[in-house]
């Protein structure tokens, strides 16, 4: 079973003359364990493609299977947020500035019905590299990355098994990006994991993803593994123009 059957998949915003097509057609599989990309240059429907799986985008058709259960409109219920968490790109956006990583921690551990609360806090906090010092301080004592690691120990809080990242460095300072895309790449192994992640930034996710698929206006262009993408064997022209401005050709 896959962790992810997307088939087919249409999104559109608004209607008549205002319909947007933000996504057409677009089809691919992730297995368990898989670190899938989506690359392809600003507005091609990456994020679209993300939202429509969290139930953010609620007009799409065609159809999408998380472990093999089919979801229907935009409602999601609680199992579905057990198996699935975004990251969003944005980390100064996506935490409450009035909380604690304290408070941010405990109430998604409390929404998922989980118990031993303090321990789990922790436990989170060392996941991500930050360790109990930083429990009880706000967002604006904490760096950028900082910030994105706390993103991810929230995303984590309810033990999923697929996490959807969504250009999760792209907002941060280039000094720091490396050193959150080896975190997610470690707790991918030891949390057995599956991604789906966006990028605009090839290198990226050749670095982080074993297949990716290119977007270009709404439609996927190909999917092809890592190997093809670093030996510059991509069969679509836009595949290759787009990996060949990545190089700096
Ligand atoms: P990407 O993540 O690849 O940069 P998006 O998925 O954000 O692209 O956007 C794909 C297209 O859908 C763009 O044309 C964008 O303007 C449009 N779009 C995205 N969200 C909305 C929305 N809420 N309402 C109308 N159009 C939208
Ligand atoms: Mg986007």
């Amino acid at each position: 079973m896959n962790a992810l059957d997307i088939k087919d998949l249409n999104v559109w915003f608004g209607e008549g003359l205002d319909r947007v097509d933000a996504v057409k057609g677009a089809s691919f599989s992730v297995a368990q364990g898989e670190s899938f990309g989506l690359v392809g240059e600003s507005g091609s429907g990456k994020s679209t493609i993300l939202r429509a799986i969290t139930g953010l985008a609620p007009t799409w058709s065609g159809q999408i299977e998380i472990e093999g259960q089919a979801l229907h409109g935009a409602r999601r219920d609680r199992t579905f947020y057990k198996t699935v968490q975004m990251v969003f790109q944005d980390p100064y956006a996506s935490l409450h500035p009035r909380h604690t990583v304290d408070q941010v921690l405990s109430e998604t551990l409390q929404l998922h019905g989980m118990t031993d609360i303090d321990a789990r806090v922790e436990k989170l906090l060392e996941d991500v590299g930050l360790g109990g010092r930083f429990r009880f301080r706000y967002p604006h004592q904490l760096s950028g990355g900082q910030r994105q690691r706390v993103a991810v120990a929230r995303a984590l809080a309810g033990e999923p098994d697929i996490l959807l990242l969504d250009e999760p460095t792209s907002a941060l300072d280039v000094s720091v990006q490396a050193e959150i895309l080896n975190l997610l790449t470690d707790l991918r192994s030891e949390h057995g994991l599956t991604y789906l992640m966006v990028s605009h930034d090839l290198p990226v996710v050749g670095h982080m993803c074993d297949r990716l698929a290119v977007m270009k206006n709404g439609e996927i262009v190909e999917v092809m593994d890592k190997a093809t993408l670093r030996s510059g064997a991509a069969q679509h022209a836009y595949s290759r123009e787009l990996l060949g401005e990545s190089l700096g050709a």
